[in-house]
């Protein structure tokens, strides 16, 4: 994804974001309620007909991400991730009120998804080959791409190679972290979470933070007085997929179905809108699902 803000607009955006944000966390977004299906019929055997007939499933997302996952007030997550499970739970016939959230850190997806923790994660999961032999993605149904995060008085990194040798907070176990240090030579300062990494980027431990643009985003809504984006421009892509057990084929084709009926019918558009849309002003068209 290049460029969705421009930086004069992204000033303006942020200014009223964290309004936005503040609003969300007790307003439309944690009381989103998507229509349930009434008694929906699946094959036997299927996870889709296991997850219905039990009316309850267990799914993981980020809890300290604003716009994708991050807990509200209630200590329920909020979210376009959170929006995008509760609209699959509610097509397995599975309330709101019936999701278990989990929370699920970079390094523990694969993990979380192999010994049955979580029944399916959503959290800004990019699919990629090496995840792959792990897990299966239904999707993908988002295209982020990489970004770094300085901060707001930092005029000496605009673009990646400018963090060569230097200090970079990013996250143990995901896709940016590797790419800052294999392809540009950062020194990598690792945490658990992306949010652990504001502390040292503000007391200039390090001098920047990467990791996917709309994460970092959410960050400088939340805090345009402390931090900004190195530039407006993304330097991978990070198509963000739905992780579920290797080979339940059926599972996958069906999310996947589920997906393009959400673009279909509005739900796709609302889910954003009422998330992280109202930071990210242009919503997203629903990427081209991978049938593999
Ligand atoms: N999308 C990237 C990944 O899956 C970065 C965001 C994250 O760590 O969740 O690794």
């Amino acid at each position: 994804m290049k460029a969705f803000l421009t930086r004069r607009k992204s000033l303006l955006v942020a200014a009223s974001a964290a309004l936005a944000l503040s609003l969300s966390a007790c307003g439309s977004s944690t009381t989103s309620n998507p229509p349930v299906a009434e008694k929906p019929s699946f094959a036997a055997d299927t996870t889709m007909a296991k997850l219905s007939s039990a009316g309850k499933i267990v799914i993981g997302t980020k809890f300290d991400q604003p716009l994708f996952g991050q807990k509200g007030l209630d200590g329920k997550p909020v979210g376009f991730d959170v929006e995008m499970g509760k609209l699959i739970a509610a097509k397995l016939g599975i309330p709101a009120d019936k999701i278990e959230w989990v929370e699920t850190v970079s390094a523990n997806r694969e993990q979380f998804i192999k010994q049955g923790k979580v029944d399916m994660i959503v959290a800004t999961y990019t699919i990629n080959d090496k995840r792959k032999t792990e897990v299966d993605f239904a999707g993908p149904y988002y295209e982020a791409g990489q970004a770094l995060m300085v901060n707001k008085d930092n005029t000496t990194i605009t673009k990646p190679e400018d963090v060569k040798g230097k200090n970079v907070c990013s996250v143990t176990g995901s896709t940016p972290a590797e790419t800052i240090v294999e392809k540009y030579g950062a020194i990598l300062v690792p945490a658990a979470t992306y949010s652990a990494c504001l502390e040292p980027l503000r007391n200039k431990q390090v001098e920047a933070i990467t990791t996917d643009n709309v994460i970092l985003a959410g960050f400088v809504a939340k805090e345009p007085d402390a931090f900004k984006l190195a530039s407006d421009e993304t330097f991978t892509k990070e198509p963000y997929g739905i992780g579920l057990k290797k080979d339940d084929t059926e599972f996958r084709m069906w999310i996947n179905d589920q997906l393009e009926a959400f673009d279909e019918d509005g739900s796709y558009k609302k889910a954003w809108e009422d998330t992280a849309g109202e930071v990210i002003k242009t919503a997203p068209a629903l990427p081209t699902i991978d049938r593999y």
